[in-house]
């Protein structure tokens, strides 16, 4: 079976993206930040181009008057920019503020911090000593770390590996002590050198905090940088609806930035600590809510599709029922295979999550917790509620049917990094190509979307003389206005073919000595390498309907 995790392909990905100016570490001349990073000249471009392009294709462009394929009926879209730091009741009735936490333990040797539920273990026994050996890698990761840190531990050589006694399967170490099987105690931590050195888990809250105003210090002054941009998009609800004219069903999209602070954040731009996310939050009628669910889902599904990712590389996975969030009736997952996860393993690149009814009743009602199968406000000892809503009416009335209703929700929650990282990962290939004297080289080529492509067009003068820079020129002059376009005159031929091609430009145009006579250029495609002659007066009407 094909390995697909492949972290020799992983690490040539990210050295590309920084040599050539896709993404850095934030702050890299003091040596970074963890979990932060930069969107360099050509990654801003490809990050800009995904984000216009789900703009366009959910928001500005969708055609209200038709019915969409799969939709139950026409429906209308409307946009929003909402702040960062909201008024920190939002986080409290949201349940962010009790719920949103991770479980983290650190170990005392090392000064290293995991994710609970990310350590992994197995007991391992060598001449009467014992121990539960952990790693804090997954999947096909995990077993050659485990043997590895086991052989240390033991002072064993290579091939002494097989004296080890392996007992028990390789499982979650959170699993084993919950069971009773070890305490941990018992365990081995991932970079300790004898046991015991793991702390208890800790509950630790994702969101970042900050304090507003100068003369911050007491408790009222804290507020939260948004760890999601939906719940800008609740709290608006009432204004969107009293502004303009939409009528239920309809969906509001924001994009913009989130914090975490993850843990651990990982496997380059994938588990970030500041991030960019593109939500829609969908309204509907309760009773057509579960058609509007499968609409959506299929949606989304199919635009990250249309825009090239490989079909045999997404996954679309419906959450089980024990999986859901204690509001949400149904969740799916689009979730790609990243070339650092272990082979069978997807990463999620998307949530779509049917939510009810339980975010504007939240913000109406206060935090909502499930008792006997019904959400109601959750009370504190004193019977009063733990977190009070804000008592404004968020329900919507239909001045058509006359009913009055809090409608249903549907939220496709997208993240921008993750979606850009999945696109490059899958653009990434490595191929050979014939140079100048009919050789064969190698190359590295970034196959984008020409939607998403940093550059549409380069036009390369094919020498720097015999008046074809001036030819040149005036082509990129012409095209700029319409798309992102590059002058290069500097190498060989080939050599400004290489850099286009890593740069994932679509269409190389060069002016030669044929230019000068017929007033034709080359017109070279990146991935199939076709080179046909095109007016030069047409080059524009050409790219742009290729590009629409
Ligand atoms: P995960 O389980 O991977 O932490 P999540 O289920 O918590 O993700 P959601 O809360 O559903 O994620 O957020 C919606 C989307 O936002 C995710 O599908 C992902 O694309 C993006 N996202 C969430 N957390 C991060 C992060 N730390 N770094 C980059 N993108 C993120």
């Amino acid at each position: 079976m094909e390995k697909q995790n492949d972290q020799s392909r992983m690490d040539r990905i990210v050295s590309l993206a920084k040599r050539r100016g896709f993404i850095f570490q934030s702050s890299e001349i003091y040596g970074g930040l963890n979990g932060f990073w930069d969107y360099g000249p050509l990654g801003v471009a490809l990050k800009r181009n995904l984000k216009d392009c789900w703009w366009r294709d959910m928001v500005a462009g969708h055609d209200e008057l038709a019915t969409i394929q799969g939709a139950p009926s026409p429906y209308e879209m409307a946009g929003l920019d909402c702040t960062i730091i909201m008024h920190p009741q939002v986080w409290k009735c949201s349940g962010h503020f009790d719920l949103f936490h991770d479980w983290m333990i650190d170990c005392r040797e090392s000064k290293r911090r995991y994710r609970y539920d990310h350590l992994n273990g197995r007991w391992a026994a060598h001449r009467g000593k014992k121990v539960f050996v952990t790693t804090d890698q997954s999947g096909d990761e995990a077993p050659p770390s485990i043997a590895a840190k086991a052989q240390k531990f033991f002072g064993l050589r290579a091939k002494q590996v097989d004296e080890i006694e392996w007992s028990g399967d390789l499982g979650s170490l959170a699993a084993a002590v919950a069971s009773g099987v070890l305490t941990l105690a018992d365990a081995l931590g991932p970079d300790a050198a004898a046991p015991g050195t793991l702390t208890e888990p800790r509950e630790f809250n994702l969101m970042f905090e900050t304090r507003i105003g100068a003369l911050a210090g007491n408790d009222d002054d804290r507020a939260f940088l948004r760890p999601e941009t939906a719940q800008g998009i609740f709290v608006n609800f009432k204004n969107v609806v009293d502004t303009s004219r939409v009528r239920v069903p309809f969906g509001i999209g924001q994009i913009g930035k989130s914090f975490r602070n993850e843990i651990t954040p990982r496997n380059f731009t994938f588990r970030s600590r500041e991030f960019e996310q593109m939500e829609i939050e969908f309204f509907c009628r309760p009773a057509e809510s579960a058609e509007w669910y499968r609409y959506w889902r299929d949606r989304r599904w199919k635009w990250y599709l249309d825009l090239g990712l490989t079909e045999g590389k997404l996954q679309l996975r419906e959450h089980d029922k024990d999986e859901l969030s204690h509001y949400s009736v149904g969740t799916a997952d689009i979730e790609y295979a990243f070339p650092f996860l272990a082979a069978g393993e997807f990463g999620e690149l998307e949530g779509i999550a049917h939510r009810g009814d339980f975010d504007l009743r939240s913000h109406m009602e206060g935090k909502l917790v499930r008792k006997d199968g019904a959400l109601v406000v959750e009370t504190g000892d004193d019977g009063k509620p733990r977190h009070r809503g804000s008592g404004k009416d968020l329900s919507y009335f239909d001045d058509i049917s006359r009913e009055r209703y809090v409608p249903h929700v549907i939220e496709p929650s997208a993240g921008a990094d993750r979606a850009v990282l999945a696109f490059l990962c899958d653009a990434y290939h490595e191929d050979e190509v014939p140079d100048e004297d009919g050789k064969p080289r190698s190359r590295t080529v970034m196959k984008l979307h020409p939607r998403l492509a940093p550059v549409k067009a380069a036009i390369l003068p094919l020498v720097k003389k015999d008046g074809m820079p001036e030819v040149a020129i005036d082509l990129y002059r012409a095209l700029k206005p319409h798309m992102a376009c590059q002058y290069d005159e500097k190498g060989s031929v080939g050599r400004r073919y290489a850099r286009q091609d890593e740069a994932g430009t679509p269409w190389c145009l060069t002016i030669d000595g044929q230019t000068l006579a017929d007033k034709t250029v080359t017109l070279r495609d990146r991935d199939t390498l076709v080179q046909t002659r095109v007016p030069v007066g047409e080059v524009v009407h050409m790219l742009r309907d290729r590009l629409a």
